[in-house]
C-alpha cells in the first residue's frame, strides 16, 4: 500500500510543476518551427444573421497541430506566442491564409460573405502592422470592406498613438472592428473613444449563464451601448435554441456558437454554404 508522506507528496507536487515548466519551454521552442512546418490551420464558424437567419459571415479561428501532442487550443498558445513575440508572424499568416481562403469562396460564387479575424494588442502595437494588412489584401486581391479585425486582448497594452494610427489606416480602407469578448478582461472602453467600432462582441460567458439578472442586464447594457454608437452586437457562444431566442428578442443583431455550427474545416464550409 503507498504510504506517501508530506515529503513525498511535496515532492510529486515539485515534479508536476518542473515537468509544466519544462512543457512551456518546449512549446516556446516549437513556435520556431510551427509555421514552416505547416503545423497551424484555420477553422471557420458561421456568423448568422438573427433578422434572417442566414450567415452573413465567419470567424476564422487558429489551430495548431503538433508533431507530438496534436491539436493545441489557441488559448493555450496564443499566450506564449505574445510572450515569444511569435504572435508577429503567426498573425500575419493568420491574415494571409484567411483571406485568400474568403477569396476564393467569393471566386466560387459564394459571395457576400465577410471575414473575421482575431488580432492581438501586440500586432496592433507594431508599426508596420496596417501596412502588412493592406498588402495582404491587394496580393490576395480581396476587397477590404470583407474583412473585419477582432481585437482580442489577453495582455494589458496601454492604448497608445501606435495602436491608434494603426486602427484609423486600416479604417479609412473600409476595414472593419469588432472589440471582442467585450465586457471581459482587459477591453477597454478607449477603442471606441478613437475609432468607429463596427461590432462590440458579447462574451460568451454573459451567453453561458444569461438566465442570471446581472448577466441579462449586461447583455441588455452592452446592446443599448453597441446602438447607440451605431456598432452592430455579436453574440458569441450561443449553444440553445433559448439563447438564440432571448438574444434575438433582445434585438442582439449577430449570433456564433454551438446551436448553428461549430467552428470547421473549409471543406466543410462549402456545405454550410448551401444550407445557411
Ligand atoms: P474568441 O475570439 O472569443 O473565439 C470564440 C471562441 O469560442 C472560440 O474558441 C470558439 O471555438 C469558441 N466557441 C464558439 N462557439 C462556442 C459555443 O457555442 N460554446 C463554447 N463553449 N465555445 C464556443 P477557440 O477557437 O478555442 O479560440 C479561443 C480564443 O483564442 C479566441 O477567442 C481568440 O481570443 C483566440 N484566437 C483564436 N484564433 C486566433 C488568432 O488567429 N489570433 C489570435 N491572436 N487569437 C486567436
Ligand atoms: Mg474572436
Ligand atoms: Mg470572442
Ligand atoms: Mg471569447
Amino acid at each position: 500500500k503507498a504510504n506517501m508522506n508530506s515529503l513525498d507528496v511535496h515532492r510529486i507536487g515539485v515534479s508536476l510543476l518542473m515537468y509544466d515548466v519544462y512543457n512551456i519551454t518546449d512549446l516556446k521552442t516549437d513556435l520556431n518551427y510551427a509555421i514552416d512546418n505547416e503545423e497551424f490551420y484555420l477553422c471557420y464558424q458561421p456568423l448568422i444573421n438573427t433578422k434572417t437567419n442566414k450567415m452573413i459571415g465567419m470567424e476564422a479561428l487558429l489551430r495548431w497541430n503538433h508533431p507530438h501532442r496534436g491539436t493545441i487550443s489557441p488559448k493555450e498558445f496564443v499566450p506564449l506566442a505574445e510572450e515569444t513575440m511569435h504572435i508577429i508572424p503567426i498573425g500575419e499568416w493568420v491574415v494571409r491564409q484567411a483571406c485568400s481562403q474568403l477569396k476564393s469562396w467569393h471566386d466560387m460564387g459564394y459571395k457576400n460573405y465577410f471575414i473575421s479575424v482575431n488580432v492581438s494588442v501586440i500586432q496592433l502595437q507594431q508599426k508596420g502592422f496596417a501596412r502588412m494588412v493592406l498588402n495582404t489584401l491587394e496580393e490576395t486581391g480581396l476587397t477590404p470592406e470583407y474583412l473585419q479585425l477582432e481585437i482580442t486582448e489577453t495582455v494589458h497594452m496601454e492604448y497608445n498613438s501606435v495602436i491608434s494610427k494603426n486602427l484609423m489606416r486600416l479604417k479609412r480602407q473600409g476595414i472593419k472592428f469588432s472589440i471582442d469578448d467585450f465586457g471581459t478582461g482587459y477591453n477597454s472602453l478607449n477603442y471606441l473613444q478613437s475609432i468607429e467600432v463596427d461590432n462590440l462582441k458579447i462574451d460568451k460567458s454573459f451567453i453561458e449563464d444569461f438566465k442570471s439578472k446581472v448577466n441579462q442586464s449586461i447583455i441588455e447594457m452592452i446592446i443599448l451601448l453597441g446602438h447607440k454608437i451605431n456598432a452592430a452586437i455579436i453574440a458569441e457562444g450561443v449553444e440553445t435554441k433559448e439563447q438564440y431566442d432571448f438574444l434575438k428578442q433582445q434585438e442582439c443583431d449577430i449570433v456564433q456558437g454551438y446551436y448553428v455550427s461549430e467552428p470547421i474545416l473549409p471543406e466543410k464550409m462549402t456545405e454550410l454554404f448551401d444550407r445557411l
